[in-house]
């Protein structure tokens, strides 16, 4: 009987050790709603993934976290039908005024804050002032093909980022800058990897040809994303 009380009360100390773990480390708790500062945890990417079927709590989490944006009225028919449709207020894009889904917003946010910038800081030696993209909307099939799967642009559910401008000037291109050992190609190669934690799907130079000069990201909904 004693053993068993003892047993008791550890076990109860333990949950209680979690849990306020849990509580001071809201990025590894499943529960915890998200927050685009919290740093990248354990529970991140489910809780990012799960913005992609949750429009309406997709923008609680950009209120939540600070993140201003401009929320439009849905657009398009049939397969390029877009029920979430926002443009990030400072999201360093250019051209600005990029639409895209929430889901892709807040991953994009998520991003910048938690992998490019540390990236650029660290790698580069300055942040980024300027990203430079090929588009977040468009309706056509994959490659543009005639037949086949619909592209995740069809519903602004993607965006194709091509590169990156430093606050010093420098730009560092997907199609010049990916080869070799520089740092630029570091650089390049870190902001893909962090990416693969806040986007269901991320293509780079090392997927295919067509993926030379741009990042590929998109939230479409799947279990089990390409990372490459
Ligand atoms: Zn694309």
């Amino acid at each position: 009987m004693l053993r068993i009380l003892i047993l008791l009360l550890l076990l109860g100390g333990i949950a209680l050790g979690v849990r306020s773990w849990l509580n001071d480390h809201p990025e590894h708790n499943p529960w915890a709603p998200l927050h685009l500062d919290h740093p990248p945890g354990w529970a991140t990417q489910r809780k990012l993934a799960d913005l992609r079927s949750e429009a309406g709590q997709c923008q609680a989490v950009l209120d939540r976290s600070d993140v201003g944006y401009t929320a439009l009225e849905p657009a398009g028919e049939g397969e390029c039908r877009r029920e979430s449709r926002l443009i990030l207020d400072e999201a360093k894009l250019s051209p600005d005024r990029a639409v895209s889904s929430c889901a892709v917003a807040a991953a994009y946010a998520y991003w910048m804050q938690h992998g490019v910038q540390p990236a650029a800081r660290e790698i580069l030696g300055a942040p980024v002032m300027r990203v430079e993209h090929l588009g977040t909307y468009s309706c056509r099939r994959l490659y543009g093909r005639d037949t086949g799967r619909w592209s995740e642009h069809a519903t602004g559910n993607a965006i194709d980022i091509a590169a990156f401008v430093l606050e010093d000037g420098r730009r560092i291109s997907l199609l010049t800058g990916w080869d070799g050992e520089s740092d630029e190609a570091a650089f390049l190669r870190r902001t893909r990897d962090a990416a693969c934690d806040a986007f269901g799907t991320v293509l780079s130079p090392d997927y295919n040809e067509a993926h030379a000069d741009h990042l590929h990201l998109d939230q479409q909904e799947r279990m089990w994303g390409v990372c490459r």
